[in-house]
């Protein structure tokens, strides 16, 4: 028996790339690939690349500087390696790339994976082959679905991806063109990859995808059905204990969305509601098609129907022609909101998009500062949400050893991580946890059943 190749696949970039990645070693596995942590030990290396900003591009290059050695090491000693880059740096400069990286003997879009197995057949005869189309068939119908053992292998939560594309154009953004049209996938398909996941020990789910409350996927009844729809049906699935959705775009939050958070108790009271600038003006440029007080009246509405619900989001500084006003705006937007974390980024010119041929550019520096100011803000925000959680009880799904001997990781509603004593055999079980300490990034807590009679630390300090 030949014993098998090794694949190791490198994920940059946003949770469809991670969920992407799955995808591909669950396709390649029936052709004897078995993946490998380690790209020293690989025959075949993939980077799933990002295209959002030019960082993330660069970041590409000087990983393949690495493969190039890690291949000149492979051919001395007589073995085979092959270098394949996905996602939308591929998309997007898959012949700038077989141009510049010699290394590289295989270029595929998004839109191609499931070709995988015959691509890297070429590639491993010689060809050094690009295939960056967006072709007619359905790739989910022909991606191999997750495994029982590899699911396992990856824990209790996962992404599914349930729409793909973006049509809204927003000035800055490359995925329009990287990952094309807005399609959703049929509800009926969704439902039964979840389920399976479910019967490998999955208990909360993420539904993912670029524009994500746009989805319009075909249900039973052979009519497009809402992402709020979608949920329900999915809460049906036995085992499935949390549902998430990321990320969404304000003007397709709807109110069988918003509701859903009030009727579905599956559904995490924690929504990713990117605004990318407080000014109207800027909201404006960028194409976003709503204004502040519209993004204000959706968080008045979800707060309305779910009181505990928390927000984050992305924001971008330094977009051309962003004034000290504008700026000042995005700050006072995150000071209204009150988010419980958000990301932040600057402006990246990115080719073929409208915002990179704008005059007005905001210099480098200037963009810096906002960035710093912008993150001291949130960081306060941040920082106040998690001390107002000593003392709360939350129900925390536990999904993995911790750090010392004994304890266990496990996440809040909010995703925050905590950290309990806790026996292993709770793995993948959702029990209520008492928080009684906050550190810069993760929540301490005892099993609330454990805690009886011991005051929370806050409580305790306040004289409660
Ligand atoms: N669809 C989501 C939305 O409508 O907000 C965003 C998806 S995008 C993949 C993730 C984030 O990357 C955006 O929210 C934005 O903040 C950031 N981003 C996208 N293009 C960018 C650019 N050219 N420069 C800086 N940040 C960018
Ligand atoms: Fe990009 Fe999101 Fe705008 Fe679509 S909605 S163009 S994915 S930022």
């Amino acid at each position: 028996m030949t014993s098998p190749r090794k694949l190791h696949v490198k994920s940059f970039g946003c949770q469809m790339n991670v969920y992407d990645s799955f995808r591909m070693a669950d396709t390649l596995a029936p052709e004897g690939f078995a993946e490998t942590e380690r790209p020293e030990d690989a025959d075949l290396v993939i980077l799933n690349t990002c295209h959002i900003r030019e960082k993330a591009t660069d970041k590409v290059y000087s990983e393949l500087g690495y493969l190039r050695l890690l291949k000149e090491q492979a051919a001395a000693e007589g073995r085979r390696f092959t270098v394949a880059v996905a996602g939308c740096v591929a998309q997007a400069e898959g012949r700038e790339i077989i141009r510049r990286a010699k290394t590289v003997d295989l270029v595929v879009g998004p839109q191609s994976y499931h070709r995988l197995p015959d691509l890297i057949a070429r590639a491993e005869a010689g060809e050094r082959v690009i295939d960056t189309e967006f072709p007619a068939e359905d790739k989910f119908d022909v991606l191999k679905s997750p495994r029982r053992e590899a699911t396992r292998k990856r824990g209790v939560s996962a992404f599914v991806t349930v729409q793909e594309g973006c049509d809204k154009f927003c000035t800055f953004c490359v995925v329009p063109y990287t990952r094309g049209v807005e399609v959703s996938r049929p509800v009926e398909k969704i439902f039964a990859e979840v389920a399976r996941l479910a019967d490998a020990g999955v208990r909360e789910v993420t539904l993912i995808g670029q524009n994500v409350n746009a989805y319009h996927g075909e249900g039973a009844d052979g009519r497009p059905w809402t992402l709020g729809r979608l949920l329900h049906r999915i809460a049906e699935v036995p085992g499935i204990a949390r549902l998430r959705y990321t990320t969404s775009h304000p003007c397709d939050m709807d109110g069988s969305l918003i509701a859903a958070h009030r009727d579905l108790p599956a559904l995490m009271p924690l929504l990713h509601l990117p605004v990318q600038s407080g000014s109207d003006r800027i909201l404006a440029a960028m194409n976003r098609r709503h204004t502040r007080a519209d993004y204000l009246a959706i968080i008045a509405q979800a707060r309305a129907t779910r009181p505990d619900i928390a927000f984050t989001s992305d924001f971008i500084v330094g977009f051309p022609g962003e004034s000290e006003d504008d700026f000042g705006a995005t700050l006072s937007l995150v000071d209204e909101v009150g988010y419980s974390s958000a990301y932040t980024f600057k402006f990246s010119a990115r080719p073929g998009t409208p915002a990179a041929d704008l005059g007005d550019q905001v210099p480098e520096d200037v963009k810096s500062e906002r960035l710093q100011r912008l993150q001291r803000t949130i960081d306060r925000h941040y920082a106040r949400f998690r001390a107002r959680c000593v003392g709360r009880t939350f129900d925390v799904l536990f999904e993995r050893k911790g750090r010392y001997p004994g304890q266990l990781a496990g996440r809040s509603p909010y995703l925050l991580p905590v950290q309990v004593m806790a026996p292993a055999s709770m793995i993948g079980e959702i029990a209520p946890v008492t928080i009684t300490e906050v550190s810069a990034n993760s929540l301490f807590g005892v099993l609330a059943a454990d805690g009886v009679g011991s005051r929370p630390r806050a409580l305790a300090q306040a004289g409660a």
